[in-house]
Parts: structure tokens; C-alpha cells; sequence
């Protein structure tokens, strides 16, 4: 199908960009990989009157994988995280292996990561990754940037804290140490399908080998992407073990709040996500070399 009609204006610079959202308000949206937001145009789903193009800024490229976080501008693409030299360290596996299994590869090329979040579809995946791992976006406004935690950006489906005039410059993963790892599962009824489910872990280990702290998240579980917190409190300062993931398994099963769809029965895709968390939890540990 063909789009309504629509401006197209090209940003050159984080401030034109921005004036340009100010002075068009609520009837521009920001156009990034466009991988959702044209389908959605095509079918009629968004009409917006403004396209403000920001594949031009540049500097908002870059993946930056600092000691205390790891920031990804606006316009850093899917495929430049999967390829990033430093992602096969074991610190970063829950994102390294979301970045591998988001859309297909063609879609991974233009896709991003910043798009995506705003985006905020039920069954997206980066918004699980971002959730288990605490992330942060951040936020220009009128008044300047803000920080905005993941848990307060996802507002519901299609909708995040950016409010109208607004953009997202980045997404800020706090970085992982040396004992903590994480895994991500994902079931698609084929390679560049949205989740039937899926489940994002990460877990960081005491020196005695207790659990210090964990990111339970499931996509394709309800209206956006949810924690569970019921698994995050009871694996804290646990040792790893089968009882511990039985339950954490459970307790994802009694988050997970799916739609019935063309993907599966609500039946499958709640059970789906317990059999996910534990298949993550369990890879997470193995991966810090612990059986469990
Ligand atoms: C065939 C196909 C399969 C797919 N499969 C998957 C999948 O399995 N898993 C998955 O997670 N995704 C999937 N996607 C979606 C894909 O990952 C998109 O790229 C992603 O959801 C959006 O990123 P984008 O950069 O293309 O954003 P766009 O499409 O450009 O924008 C999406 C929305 O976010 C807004 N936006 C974008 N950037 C900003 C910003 N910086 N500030 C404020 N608002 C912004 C836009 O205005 C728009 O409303 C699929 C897409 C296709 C076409």
C-alpha cells in the first residue's frame, strides 16, 4: 500500500533536528532505520503529516563501550552492535545474542536499537534486553536531556515517555562485570519473525559464588515487554542451582500476561516463557561456569 501524504524534512543536526520536532509537535515523527515506521505508514497505521529524517546525524552513530556503560546513539544500527569487536566478550552476551536474532539480517542493517525502544512494540526485542539489563535512554526536551530509566520509558504498547517535540538521543547499558553474564531466548516461528516468546537474563555472582543480582524480562508477554520481579528478588543472593530456576521459572510463568494470536495460544506462550527463563538462567551460569 502507499503512504498518506507526508513532508519529508532531513535533519543535519541534533538542534535542527530537534527544531524541526518542536515546531511540528504532535504531527512529526522521527524517521530512524524506518523499519517499522514505514510498514506502519504503508498500512495506514501512522499518518503523520512531518517525517524528520535523522540518518543524517552522524555523531549520533556511535557505539561506546565505556568501563561504567556501554551508550548507543540514535542512529547506531542492529547489525554495528552485532559486529562490534568488543560484543563477544562474555560481560555483554544478553546483548550480543539479541542482536543476532532481531528481525533478519537485511532489516538488522538499517534497524535501530534507539528506534526500536521508541518504538516499543509488545514483541520487540530490544525492550526485554534493556529491561533485564536496567538500561536508560536518554531523553531531549525542552528543557534539556533527562535521563529516562527503562522501566519508566515503556509506557504501553506503542507508547514510551518521549513526549510530543521530543527524541531520543541514546540508550545507556550499565556495564557488566567480570562475573556476570547473560543469555537471551527467543522462539520465532521463523528467522526474521517478531517473538512468539521470549525471555532476557542477566545475572552477576558474588565472589562465593551466591547470586548478587538479576534481570528477569519477557517480551511478547503483554502490552510491552515486562519484568519479572518475582524472579529477580528470589534469585538475589541465592546460589545457583535447579530448585532456584524451577521457581524463577514459575514466577515467569505468572507475569507473562499474552495475547492469543496467529503466533499461539495464550497456553503456549506463558509456558513458553517459563521454559525461556530457566533455558536463559541456566545458559547465563553456564557461561560464568556454573552448572546449575
Ligand atoms: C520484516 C521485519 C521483521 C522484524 N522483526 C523484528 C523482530 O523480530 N524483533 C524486533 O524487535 N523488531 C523487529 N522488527 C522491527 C525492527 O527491529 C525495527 O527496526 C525497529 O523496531 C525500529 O527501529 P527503526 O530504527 O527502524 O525505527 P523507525 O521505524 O524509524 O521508528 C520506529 C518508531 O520509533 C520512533 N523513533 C525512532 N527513533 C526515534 C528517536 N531517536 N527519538 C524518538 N522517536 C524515535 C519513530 O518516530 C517511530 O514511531 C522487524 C521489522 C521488519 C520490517
Amino acid at each position: 500500500m502507499i503512504p498518506a501524504a507526508f513532508d519529508y524534512l532531513r535533519a543535519h543536526t541534533v538542534d535542527e533536528a530537534f527544531a524541526l520536532l518542536q515546531q511540528h509537535g504532535a504531527e512529526a515523527r522521527v524517521l530512524a532505520g524506518g523499519q517499522s515506521l514505514i510498514p506502519a505508514m504503508r498500512f495506514r497505521l501512522a499518518r503523520p503529516g512531518v517525517l524528520v529524517d535523522i540518518n543524517s546525524l552522524t555523531d549520533l552513530s556511535y557505539l561506546r563501550a565505556g568501563k561504567t556503560v556501554l551508550e548507543i546513539g540514535a542512529i547506531a544500527r542492529d547489525r554495528d552492535i552485532e559486529r562490534a569487536p568488543w560484543i563477544t566478550d562474555r560481560r555483554w552476551s544478553l546483548v550480543h545474542d539479541a542482536s543476532r536474532v532481531v528481525a533478519d539480517p537485511v532489516v538488522r542493517q538499517m534497524g535501530t536499537v534507539v528506534g526500536s525502544l521508541c518504538h516499543n512494540d509488545p514483541a520487540g526485542d530490544w525492550t526485554a534486553v534493556a529491561l533485564a539489563s536496567r538500561a536508560e535512554v536518554v531523553v531531549r526536551g525542552k528543557d534539556g536531556t533527562r535521563q529516562v530509566r527503562i522501566d519508566d520509558f515503556l509506557v504501553d504498547s506503542f507508547t514510551t515517555a518521549v513526549q510530543e517535540g521530543e527524541m531520543a538521543l541514546s540508550v545507556q547499558f550499565p556495564a557488566p562485570d567480570d562475573r556476570t553474564a547473560g543469555s537471551y531466548q527467543k522462539v520465532e516461528r521463523k528467522v526474521g519473525d517478531f517473538a512468539t516468546a521470549a525471555a532476557a537474563v542477566q545475572v552477576s555472582l558474588n565472589e562465593d559464588g551466591t547470586i548478587r543480582s538479576a534481570g528477569v524480562a519477557l517480551s511478547a508477554a503483554g502490552a510491552c515487554a515486562v519484568r519479572v520481579d518475582a524472579a529477580e528478588q528470589l534469585l538475589a543472593g541465592q546460589k545457583p542451582g535447579a530448585e532456584l530456576i524451577r521457581a524463577a521459572s514459575d514466577a515467569a510463568w505468572h507475569r507473562s500476561e499474552p495475547q492469543a494470536d496467529l503466533r499461539g495460544t495464550v497456553e503456549y506462550k506463558k509456558h513458553m516463557a517459563g521454559i525461556l527463563v530457566a533455558r536463559g538462567l541456566r545458559q547465563a551460569f553456564a557461561r560464568l561456569g556454573v552448572e546449575a
